[in-house]
């Protein structure tokens, strides 16, 4: 694992800092995590195409990073300093 490895988001292909929030979703299977922004657009993109997977048989873990600045500890949506927009769609 490079210190320095780049982010990029499966949704829109821009890159991603690591300091900002964003959304990792991995593959338990082979290590591999796909990372999405926080905003809406892609959020929405992240959870179709993990329904996709799932439905290909593939088991995820999703990890939610915060920003650097984030006060908050709690892994999840909803924290105090608003890292992640209102998701479109959560599964209950
Ligand atoms: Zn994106
Ligand atoms: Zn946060």
């Amino acid at each position: 694992m490079s210190r320095n490895r780049v982010i990029r988001c499966a949704a829109c292909a821009g890159r991603i800092k690591p300091q900002h929030p964003h959304i990792g979703v991995e593959d338990l299977e082979t290590g591999v995590e796909f990372s999405y922004h926080a905003r809406a657009s892609c959020q929405k993109r992240c959870v179709e195409e993990t329904v996709t997977r799932l439905e290909a048989g593939k088991v995820f873990a999703a990890h939610h990073y915060h920003s650097s600045r984030c006060p908050d500890e709690a892994p999840g949506f909803g924290c105090a300093a608003g890292c992640f927009d209102t998701p479109m769609a959560v599964a209950n």
